[in-house]
């Protein structure tokens, strides 16, 4: 890879798409190529024109700490900056550009609303030390979303700071360790398992493990739910919770949630409910009718909020009477008129004192609280409902017209929740999921989420959500239609897929394994870099 004097690099492109005709500057069409910003920035360059730096005696104070280097940052001109990361934004996907069909995501519409609201200086401006006196507002807001989250789950108590649906999961767990650890106290015996069902997302085990626990599987029944004998079975005195997914990562409601409850009620152990997917069942369902004793909210997955590319995220976690008391703080508190943020020190000496401790150093995500209350006022109890039911419509409808192309392992059992998931079978020898994934990218949609969850074999999850129109749905059907007969047909160009994008197949593998996460000028290294 050569790098001439003005930092330009010629047909970047990987050659791959040799049917066309390489155009001089790597560009096709519109599509901007675009190097990394340290192959094309120099240190001779800037946007910016700073006064030269006083002669310090910055040798005296830094002794051996003084740079002997260059320290090689980047330098650009101020338009070629711009430019630079605008070209790089325009080879994003983003749910503002189509469809996000990423099932175990929700990757919905943002209302504009929401935004304009969570920007108002009166909340966005705030400092999460501002006395308590002179942000009512704000601790009203967390307060009303808190209660709404309250009376849409049947739960008793609410922790509002959990900064993601993984957090949530974790203050979930640290509750229930801590009130395992006060039985202990009281002479219980000390319980080391965590039971996960084989479905669930990673962040479950995950969790589970990083509280310490040992992590056990629950098998799945054909239909593609917990398998409530084996269930039974492993409950124990050893077993501190149980964690279900419910709607579960299959797409289907865990019919037996009751059961499972009371199951694991009898055995002493906790009911954790991952309730990342609550968009398929807000309003129809209330989770503490089921008998569980904490479950998280996402509200980026729930209540809009943007996420994805590491977006924040918000992922309170509402729990049991039986481990309210367990939970953390701080916490919003109407005393009369007035709404107090029950702190630590506070709450020791006066009630609250099982409290675990903290998840955070202040209150949460005050910004997804704002659009999370916007989204929560603008559809009301019956347009909550109606998301779910939507949600659940959108997902059945991609499943019932792609099920005579592609396998859909649980569609004989009844309609599906919020997901549609398919599996590889069918496929023409040779072609996998990865082949339809990629060719979709070529038919200018993002890829289904694909070999999760790991129950079925090459899975396809898709998540179309309750904003996408018909229209947009029947596109998204006809091209994901397409691409599986060239799969079934065993079309070869599938396998040479995605060829209009801006890069073809990567090596995911050894990009995982063997991340280059430094740029270093070496040839070598500029091109694995990509
Ligand atoms: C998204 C998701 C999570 C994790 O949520 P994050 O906010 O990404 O940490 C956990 N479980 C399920 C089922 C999910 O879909």
């Amino acid at each position: 890879m050569s790098i001439n004097a003005s930092g330009w690099k010629p047909n970047i492109g990987d050659g791959q798409g040799d049917h066309e005709r390489p155009s001089f500057t790597g560009n096709r069409a519109l599509m901007l190529e675009e190097p990394l910003i340290f192959e094309i920035g120099d240190t001779e360059r800037t946007g910016v024109d700073l006064a030269d730096a006083p002669a310090a005696n910055a040798v005296d104070r830094l002794g051996a700490l003084l740079r002997s280097a260059p320290i090689g940052l980047p330098g650009l001109t101020e338009p070629e900056t711009v430019r630079h990361y605008t070209r790089l934004s325009r080879q994003n996907y983003a749910i503002d550009l189509g469809l996000f069909p990423l099932g175990s995501c929700t990757m919905k519409h943002n209302p504009r609303l929401n935004e304009k609201m969570a920007r108002l200086p009166g909340f966005a401006d705030l400092h999460p030390l501002t006395p308590i006196e002179q942000c009512q507002g704000a601790l009203a807001l967390i307060h009303l979303v808190g209660e709404w989250l309250k009376a849409l789950t049947n739960m008793p108590a609410i922790a509002m700071s959990p900064k993601a649906g993984a957090h949530g999961e974790l203050c979930g767990l640290l509750a229930i360790r801590a009130a395992h650890e006060a039985r202990e106290r009281a002479g219980g015996a000390a319980r080391r398992t965590v039971l996960v069902p084989e479905s669930a997302h990673g962040t479950n085990p995950a969790t589970a493990a990083f509280c310490g626990y040992a992590v056990e599987s629950i098998p799945a029944t054909g239909d593609g739910r917990v398998d409530l004998a084996a269930l039974k079975a492993k409950l124990g005195p050893d077993i501190a919770a149980v964690m279900i997914t419910n709607p579960n990562t299959c797409g289907l409601f865990e019919r037996d949630m009751i059961a499972i409850a009371d199951a694991v009620h009898a055995a002493g152990a906790y009911l954790y409910c991952d309730g990342a997917n609550f968009n398929a069942i807000v309003g129809r369902v209330r989770p503490g009718d089921l008998g569980i004793d904490a479950m998280h909210i996402n509200l980026h997955k729930t209540f809009s909020t943007p996420h994805g590319g590491g977006g924040p995220g918000a992922g309170p976690v509402v729990f049991s009477q039986a481990l309210a008391p367990f939970a953390p703080l701080p916490f919003v508190e109407k005393q009369g008129d007035r709404f107090v943020l029950v702190e630590e020190e506070t709450a020791q000496a006066e009630h609250h004192g099982d409290a675990f401790g903290r998840m955070v150093a202040f209150h949460g995500q005050m910004g997804m609280f704002v659009r999370a209350a916007a989204y929560m006022l603008s559809h009301g109890a019956d347009g909550l409902r109606q998301v779910a039911e939507d949600a659940v419509l959108a997902a059945n409808y991609v499943l019932r017209s792609l099920e005579d192309v592609l396998e859909a392992p649980f569609a004989a059992s009844g309609p599906c929740m919020h997901e549609a998931l398919f599996s590889d079978e069918g496929l023409a020898d040779g072609f996998s999921t990865l082949d339809i994934a990629k060719a979709l990218i070529d038919e200018g949609f993002h890829p289904m989420t694909m070999y999760f969850p790991l129950v079925v074999h090459g899975a396809m999850l898709i998540e179309p959500t309750e904003t996408e129109s018909r229209a947009t749905l029947d596109q998204f059907i006809g091209a994901l239609r397409s691409v599986a007969e060239r799969g079934k047909a065993g079309d070869p160009t599938l396998q040479q897929a995605p060829i209009h994008a801006p890069r073809r197949r990567l090596d995911e593998t050894l990009a995982a394994r063997k991340p280059v996460l430094v740029w270093r000028e070496q040839p070598d290294a500029a091109v694995a870099a990509e």
